[in-house]
């Protein structure tokens, strides 16, 4: 079948492997789309895990195969996965904070290699111990929501982790993909959102979002005077109280710091995209001690919260097709990975597989 491996730093090549065998308690599942997830494009940029690896994770496909101790599942049926369970049991685990867990760092889903998700590939293997988090894809809907069930969790998850009351003004830092379906569930949580990017035409997308205000913090130093900046547009909406929260789905330390000045005292910063390690950055540590501004992270998803992910998703409250503006073939993996990599003004959600429609 064919595959897209890793073979080093930047180093994607086309190549055929064997169908993956399965074992009597696994599944096999062809894959249809796959999303292109910014994790994988930073362990391909710099090389920061072994090769060779088939990434992908963000998979959903038709069940080919089922071994014969599987009971849950029928060949033929449509179904979006997920590639990390915890095990719900470890002291991580008691205290809910799944991704850190053991198992949860466990890769359960492979088309070969050291598992590694496996969606830029023809076929999968997927294990038992990931099968709470196989979710069958009703017949209205399409592959590509399927698709979308991961990174949608991660961000519910994070959704989860602030304090809020309804009517709350969040700012969203970032429209990319996660930044909208940030602006989404934070408006169907009852929150109001302040919505900031660079580029015009994402923050249009945010406005059809939920979003109630847009800033383009770019487009206020061109101006000359019209367009507002965003530390004004925050005191006029608060009337000078600040923000209660803000999500920096940005991978920029500038943008704490300033989203930090405009935060009320008892406020959270919640970080979605500092993923990097080894970067340094300076804080007025009194305005976490005195004005308890809270500056929390959340990384990864909660499979608890996958019925509820599949009800939003499945049900269009979080239209998530709108996201997807690129599809391409599973040959072009690296071409989509470099198109991510650099987004266009056009360009949101990007996924490759075996179908080029919608399906
Ligand atoms: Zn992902
Ligand atoms: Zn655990």
């Amino acid at each position: 079948m064919p595959a897209v491996v890793y073979r080093g730093a930047n180093d994607l090549r086309v190549e055929t492997l064997p169908v993956p065998k399965i074992g009597a308690r696994e599944l096999l599942v062809k894959v249809a789309v796959c999303g292109v997830c910014p994790t994988d494009i930073k362990k391909i940029h710099y090389g920061t895990v072994p090769p060779p690896r088939v990434f992908g994770h963000e998979t959903a496909g038709t069940i080919v195969r089922v071994g014969s101790e599987v009971r849950k599942f029928k060949v033929g049926e449509r179904v979006a996965l997920h590639h990390h369970i915890p095990c719900l049991k470890c002291h991580a685990c008691r205290h809910g904070t799944f991704a850190q867990c053991e198992q949860y760092k466990r890769t359960g889903i492979t088309a070969g290699f050291e598992p590694a998700g496996g969606g830029y590939a023809e076929y999968v293997r997927v294990m038992p111990f990931v099968f709470p988090g196989v979710v069958k894809i009703p017949n209205r809907n399409t592959f590509l929501e399927g698709a979308m069930l991961e990174p949608v969790n991660t961000v519910l998850k994070a959704v989860k982790r602030l304090r809020l009351l309804r009517g709350d003004i969040v700012l969203v830092a970032g429209q990319g993909p996660v930044g909208l379906m940030f602006t989404r569930l934070l408006a169907l949580h009852g929150a109001n959102v302040i919505a900031s990017d660079l580029l015009d035409s994402r923050l249009k997308f945010a406005r059809e979002f939920g979003a109630k205000w847009l800033c383009n913090p770019q487009a206020e130093k061109d101006s000359t005077n019209k367009l507002q900046s965003l530390p004004d547009l925050v005191d006029r909406v608060t009337r000078g109280r600040g923000i209660d929260a803000a999500v920096i789905a940005v991978p920029s330390d500038d943008v704490v710091r300033e989203t930090q000045a405009l935060l009320r005292g008892g406020g959270q910063i919640l970080l979605f995209s500092h993923t990097r390690r080894g970067e340094q950055t300076q804080l007025d540590l009194a305005t976490i001690c005195v004005d308890e501004k809270d500056l929390i992270g959340s990384y990864s998803a909660d499979i608890l919260l996958q019925k509820d992910v599949a009800r939003l998703v499945f049900s269009r409250r979080l239209d998530v097709r709108r996201l997807i503006t690129h599809q391409f073939p599973l040959a072009q993996t690296a071409a989509a990975i470099e198109l991510a990599s650099h987004p266009t003004p056009q360009s949101l959600k990007i996924v490759v597989g075996q179908l080029l429609r919608a399906q």
